[in-house]
Formats: C-alpha cells, structure tokens, sequence
C-alpha cells in the first residue's frame, strides 16, 4: 500500500488560484515540469531558491509512493532580452565577451549549476532536455500552429497571433489579465516593430548575419523563441497534459502565459493540471537578480567570500534556512536570519543524534502517532515546510526532555519517532548530516573539490593566477592532487 493511498495532498494552483486535492492524471505517476536556468552566467542563491522549492517539492512526491517523470530543462539558446523585441541573446553575449563558442558558455554554467544542485543535495530530474536538442519539434509545433491559423510568418520570423488566439480562448488567465487592457497600455510601440500586435510573441526569430547560434528552417535561418521550447519539451516528455508545471512567479507572465496559449493552439486542450509558482528570494528587500547586481552567488555563501557575511554557512543550513519559509512566501535574505536557522538546524540534528541514546520506558508522555500525521498534515497542505519544520523542532524539545528525565517514550514510539524523523529530515527535505566539526562524507567532498576545480578554471580564463595556484597549491596540502589534462581537470586523493 502507498503512502499517497493514505495521505490527502493539496496543491495551490496559481490557474485557479484555490488549493486543490492532488490526483494525478494517471493513478500512482505523476508528471512535472519545471523551468531549468538559461546558462549564461553562474546561478545565485535566488535561482536556488526556485530550484530547491521544486526539489522539495519532488522528493515529497517521491516520498509518497508516487513514480515521478520530473523534467527540468537547460536553456541554452532563445532566450532573448527584452522578450525577442530589441534584445540579444545573452549566451551569444557572453560568448562575445568572453572569447568563448556559445556552446563553452552553455557547458560552463551548466555544469556550475550542476555542481550547485549537488551541493545543495538537490536530486537530479528524470529528464534534462536542452533547448538546442530540441529545435526539430520546435519546428513541428510552429507549423501545427500555424496550421491552426494562429501563427503568422513576417520577414522569415513567424509570431504568435495573440489577438486571433484571444478570439477563442484567453490569453491571460494564468496572471488574471486581460487583453484589451495589455493592447490599450502598449498602443504606441506598435509601429515600429514587424508584429501585428505588440502582444504577439515569436515563435521563430531569423537570424542576423551575427547571430551564430542558427538553424534552418521552412521560415529562414533562425532560432526559436524561448516560450516554444518548454512547449516542446513538456509535451514531448509529459504529453500533451500533464499534472504539474512549476517555475519561479516572475515567469508567469509572460513564459508560462505563452506556453498555454501555444499548446492550446496546438492541441486545443490545457496543458497542464496544476500551475504552481515559487516565490522571489529577497536581498534588502529587492530581488535577487544578477542583472541589477542585487545578488550572492552559492559559492560566496559557502565560503563566507561576500561584504555581507561574516562566516561561512554550509549548502544544508541555506537550504534549510530557504525551508522555514514557504515557498509561496517572499524571502529575504540576511546573514541574522542565516545564523538563527545554523543554529535551530544544529539543534535539530543533534536532537536527532542523542535517540540512539535514550532510556526506553513502558510508556510516552508524548503521542508519536499523532505527531508523526501532524508532519504530513503540513506537507499535504501545499507543502508546508515551515509548519513541518516546527512539528520537528517540536519532537526536539521532547526529546531533549526525555534525555533530562522529565518525559518518557516507549521502545515502539522511539522507533517510529526515528524512522519519522529520519524520513521528514533526510528524505522528505533532503537535508545532510553535517553536524559542528562532522566530516564530509564523499559525495560532498566531490562536489566540493569540482566546486573548487571550476573556481580555479574561473581564476585561470580571468588570468588570476595567484588565486587558482593558491587553490591548487592548498588543495595538495590537504592531500588532493588536481590533474590538468586536454579533457579538464581531475583530481586524485593522495
Ligand atoms: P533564469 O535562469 O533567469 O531563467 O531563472 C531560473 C529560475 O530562477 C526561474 O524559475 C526564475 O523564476 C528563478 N528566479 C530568478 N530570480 C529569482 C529570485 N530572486 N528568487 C527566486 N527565484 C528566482
Ligand atoms: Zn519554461
């Protein structure tokens, strides 16, 4: 018997903006797809943040006994600044300034991030489609749309004709907005550009003699618009409906907006069951963005490189800082908050850490059972990880009880309270064990030595020598040999 045969998850659905009782499409699978990053630059904390809540939200479902196809793409092309009016490509942009092919960028910042969600002992998606793999069913779908007669090719580009499209259905029910309104605000930019309405949106770009990143197509030598390949990869994986499709709420309007209008136009159904959108991360009250500067990378944080820090924190406590909010809540970000969570966590772990220590006794003083259901409770009501986390805190207190002799638990209730407590801690937020002084156990001490590796090759393209000698010189002290072969850089244990 399931877990999820016993257990009522609700999920808050940003379409029909109530909590809805969760049943899959197909009993026991459940199919989700998440935004991936645009690989042009190093994830900050903010990204994480999105890709964390989605992680929990993963190792939930997995928790319950459901077989998930979790899909999370890589962006490595289409995603153009200004949404596709005026904007450059910010790969192809970074490829330029840094002398690099587009295709160096993307697998640079891939495997950063990479190297970040392994840190964050994040589990890896089922599938991780890149855009760039994906332009033949790009293609497909654009010639379905415009079979469907909502599509329109100017100039070897075709866009998306939002205005025919809204005949129909509704463009704007995901971020409740309507499209006279959008038309009415935007009248005057309508002239300069190829589109019918400013609202439309591109489908497929043709290129510019220096756009480099180009695929032929029946339109022209171009490139897809950046809506067009979660279509592609969603459907292509999932169907043509899915359960859940999830991303950060600034890609509600217009990212996932598009992505409806552009299946509904293919497929004439909605795509996906439940729309969840994970909340902004905060830094002085503003969001984190790279582009304003407004931002700290994973890395600053981990090693305490950063003005607004003044010690390191490890990969778990930022995770488990980011989990005593909501997701659905916005988060700001302050090394005072850092430090109460560092400790609340410690505690924690330590309280988990003495059970193996404590006096059996005929009878609790403390109703398990009930507490243990009180840790699902908060989980299936729209994954709750704050009130789960204070249910743990509250099993904390018992047992910090029980060691002072002035509670009791039975031999039965001890072992439910660690097999709960081992599940909610370890598998459920998929928190590590990293106890004060705890050593490292392989798997962070790989993702800690690549961490490192892909420094010293940052180090190294900017010409600071000092810096990647200084990381390879104390990484031998500390009996790790790097190795710089034609293939990159490995490392070997002395
Ligand atoms: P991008 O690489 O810009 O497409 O962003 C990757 C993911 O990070 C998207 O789901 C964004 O919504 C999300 N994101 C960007 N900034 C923040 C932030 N400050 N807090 C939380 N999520 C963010
Ligand atoms: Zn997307």
């Amino acid at each position: 018997m399931n877990l999820y045969e016993h257990q009522e998850l609700s999920i808050y659905n940003s379409l029909s903006k109530t909590k809805e009782k969760f049943e899959p499409i197909h009993p026991g699978a459940v199919g989700m797809y998440v935004c991936g990053p645009t690989v042009y630059s190093n994830v900050h904390l903010g990204n994480c943040r999105t890709f964390l809540s989605f992680d929990l939200v993963f190792r939930y479902l997995k928790h319950l006994g459901y077989k998930v196809r979790y899909v999370r793409n890589i962006t490595d092309a289409g995603h153009l600044e200004n949404d596709g009016e005026s904007g450059d490509d910010p790969i192809l942009k970074k490829a330029r300034l840094e002398q690099l092919e587009p295709m160096e960028v993307v697998q640079k910042y891939s495997v950063d991030f990479h190297n970040v969600m392994r840190l964050f002992n994040a589990l890896p998606p089922s599938i991780e489609p890149t855009a760039t793999g994906h332009i033949i069913e790009q293609i497909q779908i654009i010639e379905k749309i415009m079979e469907a007669g909502f599509a329109y090719e100017k100039n070897g580009s075709v866009y998306f004709d939002v205005v025919k499209f809204n005949e129909s259905n509704h463009y704007g029910k995901l971020s409740g907005r309507q499209l006279e309104d959008m038309i009415a605000n935007t009248r005057e930019l309508a002239a300069q550009s190829e589109k019918k309405n400013p609202q439309d949106f591109a489908l497929w770009k043709k290129a510019e003699t220096q756009h480099i990143m180009r695929w032929p197509s029946p339109w022209s030598d171009g490139f897809p618009g950046w809506h067009l390949e979660c279509t592609a990869m969603s459907t292509k994986y999932l169907g043509t409906q899915f359960d859940i499709h999830g991303g950060g709420m600034d890609l509600k309007f217009p990212h996932h907006e598009c992505e409806i209008a552009q299946a509904e136009a293919c497929n004439n159904e909605s795509p996906v069951n439940i729309w969840m959108h994970a909340n902004m991360l905060t830094l002085n009250g503003k969001k984190m963005a790279k582009s304003t500067g407004n931002s700290i990378l994973p890395h600053e944080l981990f090693s305490g490189e950063n003005d607004l820090l003044n010690k390191a924190f490890s990969p778990t406590v930022a995770k488990f800082f980011m989990y005593q909010a909501h997701y659905r809540s916005i988060l700001d970000f302050s090394k005072d908050a850092l430090e109460a969570s560092e400790k609340g966590f410690y505690r924690l772990i330590q309280a988990y850490k003495s059970l193996d220590s404590l006096e059996k006794s005929k009878t609790s003083t403390f109703d398990v059972e009930t507490w243990r259901q009180g840790c699902y409770d908060a989980m299936n009501d729209d994954f709750n990880s704050p009130i789960l986390i204070a249910q743990l805190f509250e099993a904390a207190k018992f047992i910090n009880s029980v060691k002072e002799e002035s509670a009791t638990i039975s031999g039965e209730d001890l072992q439910l309270l660690h097999s709960t407590l081992h599940a909610f801690l370890f598998d459920v937020l998929g928190l590590v064990d990293v106890s004060e002084g705890n050593e490292m156990d392989t798997n962070q001490l790989g993702g800690t030595v690549e961490l490192l590796i892909t420094l010293r090759d940052q180090a190294r393209a900017n010409k600071d020598f000092a810096t990647s000698d200084r990381i390879r010189d104390q990484l031998q002290d500390l009996g790790i040999k790097l190795k710089d072969g034609k293939d990159g850089t490995t490392y070997s244990l002395n």
